[in-house]
């Protein structure tokens, strides 16, 4: 960071401060060649997240389309906005965490059916249900049967 008046690289820091919205770090530097005081600003670069489809094209991460389908799977639940909302942060979270660069769509999809299948049954089913687009019939079919098994477990008995 070179000093603004005299052209000088090394400076020191004396103080670091972030910002509100956490992803820029204002800091107050001094000179150590010429004492000028001066004022730098550090900002978080996001990297971009790719989403690698089946057909093996790629398509930016897209944080709208997941809480659209969530949203969509959670119609006439009890389930605020808000709650939606802190979903599809732990979601892109997550996935930013695991994959650097590069996931796989499919990792998206399992990703929110785990998260789902705790949150909310029936939105669990519905989503699982436009996801895996009934190829899978039996499958989906034990998955309800489980579900509907662990929230009445007595039933049978
Ligand atoms: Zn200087």
């Amino acid at each position: 960071m070179r000093c603004p008046s005299c052209q000088a690289l090394d400076s020191r820091v004396i103080e670091s401060r972030a910002n509100d919205d956490q992803y820029t770090v204002r800091r107050r530097r001094e000179c150590i060649a010429c004492q000028r005081r001066f004022t730098t600003y550090e900002r978080v670069e996001l990297v971009p997240l790719m989403v690698v489809k089946k057909d093996r094209t790629r398509e930016e991460f897209d944080r709208e389309k997941i809480r659209r389908g969530i949203a969509r799977a959670c119609e006439k639940r009890p389930i605020s906005f808000m709650q939606i909302e802190e979903l599809v942060d732990e979601i892109e979270r997550e996935l930013r965490a695991d994959f650097e660069r590069e996931v796989p769509s499919s990792e998206i999809g399992i990703n929110v059916m785990q998260r789902l299948r705790i949150f909310d049954g029936v939105a669990y089913v519905r989503f699982a249900s436009v996801y895996r687009e009934f190829r899978d019939v039996e499958t989906f079919a034990k998955e309800i049967l489980q579900l509907l098994h662990q929230e009445n477990p007595n039933e049978d008995q």
